[in-house]
């Protein structure tokens, strides 16, 4: 189930997220697939960003594939 949230902070910082766009997360080894999933399921690229550079605690960071502990955050920023 893909999460929502309306800002997430990144590095310390409040990111304002585009709504109807959730923030997932992928390990290394499916990360070009969860790239092109994102793109097929949103009509575009998201933006991406160290898992741990994501502070917000409430983030589920588990790869949506397998589960394994996300490495990587594929996100929509707004106005980007
Ligand atoms: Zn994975």
């Amino acid at each position: 189930m893909d999460k929502m949230m309306e800002s997430i902070r990144i590095e310390g910082k409040e990111v304002e997220l585009q709504a109807g766009y959730p923030v997932r997360f992928s390990c290394m080894e499916h990360l070009e697939q969860e790239l092109d999933d994102y793109v097929n399921d949103f009509e575009t690229a998201p933006d991406t960003y160290p898992a741990q550079a994501i502070d917000d605690s409430a983030a589920d960071k588990r790869c949506r594939v397998c589960g394994e502990p996300g490495q990587i955050a594929l996100l929509k920023e707004k106005g980007m």
